[in-house]
């Protein structure tokens, strides 16, 4: 059977490496496989804190790792699919 990737889309060759759940869908994904995606979130709400932050306070973010699938990953414009010799460029997208 042809092969669109060497790798298959995963990390690791061989080996139990475990399933961790899709942030998006729920689906069960191999651990290697999955497209993490790491954002510093605000608690609070824009507008209050475009207000608070102008009169001096300052608010922490805290970093929200979210964990899609493939398929949510392309939805959610993480991943695109590329022509073959594009593949290989690991920048990512936005
Ligand atoms: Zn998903």
């Amino acid at each position: 059977m042809t092969k669109k990737r060497k790798s298959g889309g995963r990390a690791r060759k061989g080996g139990n490496i475990g399933n961790v759940q899709c942030s998006g869908c729920g689906r069960f994904v191999p651990r290697d496989k999955v497209k993490t995606v790491t954002r510093s979130v605000s608690m609070v709400d824009f507008k209050m804190r475009k207000e608070l932050e102008e009169s001096g306070t300052i608010i922490p973010r805290t970093l929200v790792t979210q964990n899609y699938c493939v398929s949510c990953a392309i939805h959610r414009h993480v991943l695109a699919s590329r022509p073959k010799d594009e593949r290989k460029d690991h920048t990512p997208l936005r």
